[in-house]
């Protein structure tokens, strides 16, 4: 349901991203995968609309989305750095999308609620960002991006400012809501671990290039290439 063709991104000289093609499937949990510099994020932004492509479509169903404006294809985003609003409580971020698009009260307060109790956040409604732990914040910004039910939740490595800890609790977090929600969800890691453990099928990039689609098996049994193979530490 989600189509990515051929798409392209340079920046000047450099092609950041060269012919990108993906199918991704309704409710599938996809993982970006790829060294530091590859394009996770460039192609995460690219379907977000955050960032102009230069070259290719991305589809919606019927409908083509890289000529729209990010609030018109409504994604949800989590990113790296949480981007909560620092003076707006818990349940005024999570509730901001649903606010812009005019929803009446009581359907923002329902809806709160429920992604509240869906990331298990309920007794935290009146804090602050500043007064909750990373793997709160986390949280809030997964609630945030998943209230607006939108399509395609979009994920850039929203674990790598946690510790040990907490990333692996927060590992299994996402996979619970995913699980609960049925959102077709892309997530950017650099970490082979997470991407093995979290996705139905992952796509590894490789200077701007799609070098491999497969599930977590289909990876480890074949790799295509010595370097997927060797990043994804199944050689040594
Ligand atoms: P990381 O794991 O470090 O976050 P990434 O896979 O997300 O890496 P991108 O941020 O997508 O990598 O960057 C891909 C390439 O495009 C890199 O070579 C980067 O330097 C370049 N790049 C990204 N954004 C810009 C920009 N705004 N201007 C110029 N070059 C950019
Ligand atoms: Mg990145």
């Amino acid at each position: 349901e989600v189509r990515l063709d051929r798409v392209s991104r340079d920046f000047g000289a450099l092609n950041a991203l060269r012919d990108v093609s993906l199918s991704i499937r309704r409710g599938e949990f996809i993982a970006l995968l790829g060294p530091s510099g590859c394009g996770k994020s460039t192609t995460l932004n690219c379907i977000a609309g955050l960032l102009p492509v230069t070259g290719g479509a991305i589809w919606l169903d019927k409908n083509r989305v890289d000529t729209l404006r990010p609030e018109e294809r409504g994604f949800g985003m989590v990113f790296q750095n949480y981007a909560l609003f620092p003076h707006l409580n818990v349940r005024q971020n999570i509730g901001f999308g649903l606010k812009m698009r005019g929803r009446p009260k009581a359907e923002i307060d329902r809806k709160v609620d429920e992604a509240l109790s869906l990331v298990r956040l309920q007794g935290q409604e009146n804090k602050l960002p500043g007064q909750l732990s990373g793997g709160q914040q986390q949280r809030v910004a997964i609630a945030r991006a998943i209230v607006i039910e939108p399509p395609l939740v979009l994920m850039d490595e929203p674990l790598s400012n946690l510790d040990a800890k907490l990333r692996l609790e927060m590992r299994a977090e996402i996979r619970r809501i995913h699980n609960e929600l049925g959102a077709t969800t892309i997530y950017v890691t650099h970490d082979q671990d997470e991407a093995l453990s979290l996705a139905d099928r992952i796509v590894v990039l490789r200077d701007g290039v799609v070098r491999q689609v497969g599930s977590p098996k289909e990876l480890y049994e074949a790799p295509a290439h010595f370097d997927v193979a060797d990043f994804m530490g199944f050689r040594n």
